[in-house]
């Protein structure tokens, strides 16, 4: 609190002044967005303390409704955005409208760094809330007074580096911000241009937004209206103003649903993904109303953290209004709205991926590494999750599922190939796959980290395991053969490499668990795979770079029976006395490295491999 009388000067922080240099010199063609901005905030505003009146009735200071007026001041040039909202302290002023509060802004400055020049173009994209009242202002005051306080506070600034605040008096808590418009802005002295905004982009306000006794809009919450009357556009403003977001959403579902806890969403999925979407704390942005009342948007237990990248509002009459946040938060008829939303996003989802899978695939990309979260957490969906999962593989240019990879297994092929990494168009070049593609068996491409995890979780799908392609011996030779398949292959087991593979396992020793011979390789030496009941190659790539595990285990190294290195090695060891022969000595930690290096790794004495690859280059030569 905040007791001077005196009027107080600040300077914007850093970032704010860069934003309004940029936004006061914008001769921006779609600059009348500010209006949607300023009717957006008091709509907020309105919100607030609706929701705090509920808990705190003396807050409720007149009995008016909530209401948002517009006025304009032909000869004094000014247009007024005035609501009976919650108001804003003086250190509410301090910290919201001379600070980057809104993340919305903070991306529109980190989108402004890396873009060089063009602000223009990227504040149609993001936004910028308050601060766009500038681009049609040379001055704006900000009266407003907090519900429950005495004080009033005149916020004012010319955008220019610096704004004051200075007691100031308003009858009624709420907010008005009066806007000086430049001489270029007249238009927004005019009636009927007013009228057109307000129609573009505040029809889905809930609150009246007035323009003298005139009220411009039909001020019902948009989600109570029939779904076939809301226009896209209509979507599309309101999916912008309840999710601080400026795409368009990629999917809109409307429901009403009638039973055990009565309830209406109206949600929408991005069409591009939320920065917050893989941060640690992993909110949920559905915002909960309690018959039409907003409670809150960061509810726990509204929508399952793995669809967290939806966006909206649920209402239900059902909840009760008279319970704080928290007690709302365990009523158990939450948990039954949540469950039933689940359902129907992910029936929704189905449908898309059926109906229209190039769209879906547009979704799965921005989205699926979350919902993939939910066959780890929530088991009892798993399979409908599973249902609607896409995937990478070696034999499809497109995403694919299980359902439609299941369909493609050869003759005898029991499980679900895969090979999990970091980057799919790197995996694919992985030896591993050699075998599997020359035998044409399809083999899942696995590049998001929560793969490992949910792997560990399901078991199968259609009676199928999933195994990884770098871990147990490949048992490929039950599989039915290709057309095109070489025939050498046959007898790679009865090729004899035990002497190779006794002297490389003895000059190895710890650095590896065993060597034996490969059937997944047609081209490459060597590969290095992890035993069965080992942990899978990737997964401990994984833990060790987040700082869970700090040793990996010794894995199997792989020879290729038929690749003419290990031919020749093979002969080599046969005759002669193998272990006093350095050139075996050397390939063997030659070849242990080269299968690493293939693997994306790093040999693990460089310095050693450096003068092994040396003195073999030389005997060559
Ligand atoms: P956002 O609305 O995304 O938070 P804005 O730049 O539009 O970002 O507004 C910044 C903040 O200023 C708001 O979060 C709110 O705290 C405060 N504010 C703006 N207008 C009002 C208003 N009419 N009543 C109360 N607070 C307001
Ligand atoms: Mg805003």
């Amino acid at each position: 609190m905040n007791d001077t009388n005196a009027k107080e000067t600040f300077s914007f922080q850093t970032e704010v002044g860069q934003l309004l240099d940029i936004v006061a010199g914008s001769l921006y063609s779609n600059r009348e967005i500010f209006l949607r901005e300023l009717v957006s905030n008091a709509s907020d505003a309105c919100d607030k303390l609706r929701y705090e009146t509920l808990t705190n009735p003396s807050l409720a200071e007149s009995s008016d409704e909530f209401s948002i007026s517009l006025n304009v001041e032909k000869k004094a040039k000014t247009l007024t955005v005035s609501d009976n909202g919650i108001g804003m302290s003086h250190d509410d002023l301090l910290e919201t409208l001379g600070t980057i509060a809104r993340s919305g802004t903070g991306a529109f400055l980190e989108a402004l760094k890396s873009n060089g020049k063009d602000g223009l173009g990227l504040i149609g994209k993001f936004g910028v809330g308050f601060y766009s009242a500038f681009m049609v202002a040379d001055r704006v005051d900000v009266l407003t007074r907090k519900a429950g306080e005495e004080k009033a506070w005149q916020w004012s600034s010319d955008g220019k580096g610096e704004f004051t605040i200075e007691p100031g008096e308003r009858d009624a808590s709420g907010t008005t911000v009066i806007l000086h418009l430049k001489k270029d802005a007249k238009e927004f002295l005019e009636e009927n241009r007013i009228r057109q905004i307000i129609n573009t982009y505040s029809e889905h306000i809930s609150f009246p937004v007035k323009l003298g006794d005139d009220t411009l809009n039909s001020a019902s919450a948009i989600w109570t209206r029939t779904p076939k009357d809301i226009t896209e556009e209509q979507h599309t403003e309101f999916y912008h103003h309840t999710s601080n977001a400026f795409d368009k959403p990629w999917h809109v579902m409307h429901n009403r649903v009638e039973g055990a806890v009565n309830h209406t969403s109206l949600l929408y999925i991005p069409s591009v993904a939320p920065f917050d979407l893989l941060d640690a704390d992993r909110k949920s942005h559905v915002k909960l109303y309690v018959n039409r009342v907003f409670i809150s948007d960061t509810t726990k237990d509204l929508i399952p953290t793995y669809l967290r990248f939806l966006r909206g509002i649920v209402d239900s009459q059902d909840l009760s209004l008279n319970v704080s946040r928290e007690m709302l938060q365990s009523d158990p008829k939450l948990a039954k709205i949540k469950t039933s939303i689940t359902k129907k996003v992910l029936g929704e989802l189905k449908k898309k991926a059926n109906k229209a899978p190039e769209e879906y695939a547009e979704f799965w990309t921005n989205f699926g590494a979350v919902l993939k979260e939910g066959l780890i957490e929530d088991p009892a969906l798993r399979d409908r999750i599973l249902e609607i999962c896409r995937f990478s593989s070696t034999q499809s240019s497109e995403l694919t599922s299980l359902a439609d990879y299941v369909g493609r297994c050869k003759d005898g092929q029991e499980a679900i190939y895969y090979m999990a990494g970091e980057d799919a168009s790197k995996i694919v070049q992985s030896p591993h796959l050699e075998g599997y593609k020359a035998k044409g068996i399809e083999v899942l491409l696995l590049s998001d980290p929560v793969d490992e995890f949910w792997l560990q979780h399901v078991a199968e799908f259609e009676g199928k395991p999933f195994k990884s392609v770098t871990r147990g011996a490949a048992d490929l030779d039950k599989i039915a053969k290709d057309e095109n398949e070489e025939d050498g292959k046959q007898d790679a087991e009865t090729r004899d490499i035990a002497e190779l593979i006794a002297c490389i396992k003895l000059e190895l020793g710890d650095a590896i668990k065993d060597v034996r011979p490969s059937k997944r390789l047609t081209d490459s030496p060597v590969c290095l795979i992890a035993d069965d009941g080992d942990m899978d190659v990737n997964l401990e790539r994984i833990l060790k770079r987040h700082g869970q595990l700090q040793q990996g285990m010794p894995r199997v190294l792989e020879l290729n029976p038929d690749h003419a290195i290990i031919m020749k090695l093979a002969e080599r060891a046969k005759g002669g006395d193998a272990a006093s022969d350095d050139l075996l000595k050397d390939a063997a930690h030659l070849l242990l490295d080269q299968a690493r290096i293939a693997d994306g790794e790093v040999p693990s004495d460089p310095a050693a491999f450096a003068r092994r690859l040396g003195s073999v280059m030389e005997n060559a030569l």
